[in-house]
């Protein structure tokens, strides 16, 4: 899945690094968000959807239900 912001592929971490790629739920859809995007853009997860639990916006979809990556809630 590309960068929804600018398009660009989503490498391989290096082994046993976690990847700087952010995933996000914006408008029902699972989006990925390079860390360039990150850096340069701040305010990229302005109108994501955040967990009602602990507003993290680390939301990921599974099966229709958003899971949080954080504290590991999921709703509808
Ligand atoms: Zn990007
Ligand atoms: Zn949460």
């Amino acid at each position: 899945m590309p960068c929804f912001r600018c398009g660009r592929v989503q490498e391989d971490p290096p082994q046993g690094k976690p990847s700087p790629w952010k995933r996000a739920v914006l408008g029902g859809e699972q989006v990925l968000v390079c860390p360039e995007c990150q850096r340069a853009h701040p305010d990229w997860n302005s109108g994501v959807e955040t967990c009602p639990r602990c507003g993290s916006a680390s939301v990921s979809l599974k099966l229709g239900l958003h899971v949080c990556s954080r504290c590991g809630n999921d709703w509808e």
